[in-house]
């Protein structure tokens, strides 16, 4: 879970969720940004569904049941998000 640097509180899973788009801490209100290392993470997260299109292809699933596994897809990547996510201050430059 991810630890607010600034007051070094840790987020719980629902306040991440919360929090996800803006990431302002709960506990004091100051805004934090994703980490380099963790947007590193979090990009090979959204490789999966990149990585599954054409796994897709090859078994030849029919488009109904692709699009139920894009949705898990999408809801297990932010259901692991805050596990994932690591928090700065200050944003860090990409690369
Ligand atoms: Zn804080």
């Amino acid at each position: 879970m991810p630890t607010c640097e600034n007051c070094g509180e840790k987020w719980t899973w629902k306040q991440t969720i919360k929090t996800m788009f803006r990431l302002v801490c709960p506990y004091c209100d100051k805004k934090q940004y994703e980490s380099a290392s963790s947007r590193t993470r979090g990009g090979v997260f959204m490789l999966f569904p990149v990585v599954f299109l054409p796994i897709n292809a090859w078994l030849e699933i029919s488009v109904g049941i692709a699009l139920i596994i894009a949705i898990i897809f999408v809801f297990i990547t932010f259901g692991l998000y805050p596990f994932i996510l690591n928090l700065s201050s200050e944003e860090e430059p990409y690369w």
